[in-house]
């Protein structure tokens, strides 16, 4: 039964809904259809203007999913999944929009949301037994549940350097990009910043714009995306066979159709190892570090990965100097893996250049651009293309307390601790899509997402079976969580670089390595077990 607008909650007559859920993104999404599809009232906020969560702000020029599109999509609907047709192998942003967009109308979403409007604290009421959660307009709504649907890198890192207010030019950011076109004809530009971000809008940039100089501190490793248009005998191949596609899917490593390794890059010859890794480079993708067992744990298996990138880097940049600029020194895949189109090769172009921020940093901005050293980088336009507060940010920004005295940010104050990625101790009846803890960031988001969703709606409508109102994490059971995603984390080689999974790209956040990296099936098992046996590690009452 789907709950009508206006209709009273089920679960707690003295609450406005069932549930509130926080994020219109893809999990905010199917949550609200999940949570509908039970019956229960729901209202979703979402600070954009529309849905699409990452995919809405993330508009900078080359913006695309390193996902392949056909998999990085929603499994629960077939006639979705059947009606649907992506045009390309790897879908840009425009193309994800649209298809968030076509979701909400199908599925009848948005007359739940409330857009335009930013949660900014939320406390749970013990006797009332609810969340009042807070927007930005002043406005309280209440119910038993609150659902975190936020995203794991919807809060935008701005370094704070000197002088950026006097800046003459326009800034962006990318992951703030403006809805009008933006024209860097004839401009300067300067871009800080080599991430993921970066390498899709630096080849775009350098197109348009008289001269684009790129600011790097870390250079990253990047894998051809070979990106292509889908034919409709590929797309008609995967729509035949979608249902065990996706069963297939659901119990890969990360939810990526990615080949298993199934050997280490140390037990093969040179010869074996070099045309394996060729063939990865063939097929292009977040693939490539799938191609031996060990890569992300021992130290020379990861060279032999990280040498084989160096090399077509430099068989690529024209100019010796720039292109051991841009080989990165770093373990692979310690920060995320880049994908990239014609990145490497913008470098031969006339009109960019690099210019290395690593050993002296950008000092301040000048009203011209930023000052290196003596230097001064006169420029028109500044792109920040430098991340996001990833993964807590965006959690902590609310101000989330209980009436017991509980507070997020006290919680989580030397780093998150969370139970599954899901849920914590301390904090009733709230929930987190993909929080730290989960294999969320490691992995392809939507498959993800589904899962946490189905899990969440299922505990829910469990609880409404048995006459149960409150769920909370056991303090035990995160401890011990928290200390197996420490445990799996430790002898890889991972936590080893300053990346955002340890949040060391925010100064004075607390060095923790947050994701999940025990693979999509353990951690799928792992909520089988807790389910099975009466949710184990919650405590229900
Ligand atoms: P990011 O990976 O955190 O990269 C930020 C970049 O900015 C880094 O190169 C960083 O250098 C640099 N930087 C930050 N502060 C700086 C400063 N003060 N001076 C100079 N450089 C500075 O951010 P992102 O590129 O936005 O990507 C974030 C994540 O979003 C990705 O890892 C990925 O998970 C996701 N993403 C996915 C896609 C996709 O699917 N196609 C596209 C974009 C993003 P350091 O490395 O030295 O810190």
């Amino acid at each position: 039964m789907t709950a009508a607008k206006g209709s009273s909650p089920a679960m707690n007559p003295r609450a406005d809904f069932d549930a509130i859920v926080v994020g219109a993104g893809f999990a905010g999404m199917y949550m609200l259809h999940r949570l509908r599809g039970l019956g229960l009232k729901t209202r979703v906020i979402e600070a954009g203007q529309d849905v699409g969560g990452t995919w809405y702000w993330n508009r900078y020029p080359g913006a695309r999913c390193d996902g392949e599109s056909m998999f990085y999509s929603y499994s629960f609907s077939d006639a979705l999944q059947q009606e649907w047709t992506w045009t390309e192998r790897y879908a840009a942003q425009p193309e994800i929009l649209a298809y968030a967009r076509h979701v909400a109308d199908r599925f009848d979403l948005r007359r739940d949301i409330a857009f335009d409007t930013r949660v900014t604290a939320a406390t749970f009421d013990e006797n009332q037994r609810l969340w009042r959660v807070t927007t930005h307009r002043g406005e309280v709504l209440t119910a038993p549940f609150c659902i975190m649907g936020t995203g794991n890198l919807s809060t935008t890192n701005l370094p704070e350097i000197d002088g950026l207010a006097t800046f003459r030019g326009a800034t962006y950011h990318t992951g703030t990009w403006p809805h009008h076109e933006v024209d860097f004809a004839s401009r300067r530009v300067g871009v800080i910043g080599t991430g993921s971000s970066a390498i899709q809008a630096i080849p775009m940039i350098a197109r348009s714009a008289a001269h684009l100089t790129v600011f790097q501190r870390t250079a990253n490793y990047a894998v051809p995306a070979w990106n292509h248009p889908l034919t409709a005998e590929e797309v008609a191949e995967v729509k035949a066979h979608y249902a065990e596609l996706r069963e297939k899917q659901r119990w890969t490593f990360s939810h990526n159709m990615f080949e298993p390794a199934a050997r280490s890059a140390l037990e093969v010859s040179e010869a074996e190892r070099q045309a394996e890794y060729e063939r990865r480079w063939r097929e292009g993708g977040l693939g490539f570090t799938s191609a031996f067992t060990d890569i992300q744990y021992s130290d020379a298996a990861n060279q032999t990965a990280a040498d084989f990138v160096r090399a077509k880097i430099r068989a690529v940049v024209k100019d010796p100097a720039t292109a051991e600029l841009l080989c990165p020194k770093i373990i692979i895949g310690c920060k995320r893996l880049c994908v990239d189109t014609g990145y490497f090769e913008t470098y031969n172009r006339d009109n960019v250049s690099l210019v290395d921020v690593s050993s002296t940093p950008i000092t301040r901005i000048a009203p011209e651009g930023p000052v290196i050293g003596e230097t001064i980088h006169a420029v028109d336009a500044l792109v920040f293309a430098t991340g996001f507060d990833a993964m807590t940010g965006t959690l902590l920004a609310i101000d989330i307390t209980t009436s017991e005295g509980n507070s997020l940010r006290d919680k989580w104050r030397d780093g998150p601790t969370c139970y599954l990625g899901l849920a914590m101790a301390g904090l009733p009846n709230l929930f987190i899509i993909t929080g730290p803890g989960s294999p969320s960031v490691f992995t392809n988001m939507i498959p993800t997402i589904e899962h946490h969703v189905d899990f969440i709606a299922d505990a829910i409508a469990d609880m409404r079976r048995s006459g149960r109102t409150r769920i909370e994490v056991d303090g035990a059971a995160e401890s011990a969580w928290v200390q197996h995603v420490a445990d799996l984390a430790e002898p890889s080689l991972r936590p080893s670089c300053n990346s955002w999974y340890v949040g060391a790209n925010i100064p004075g956040k607390p060095r923790v390595f947050m994701p999940y990296m025990g693979g999509v099936p353990a951690y799928r098992r792992h909520c089988i077990e807790v389910v099975e046996n009466g949710y184990r590690g919650f405590n229900l009452s």
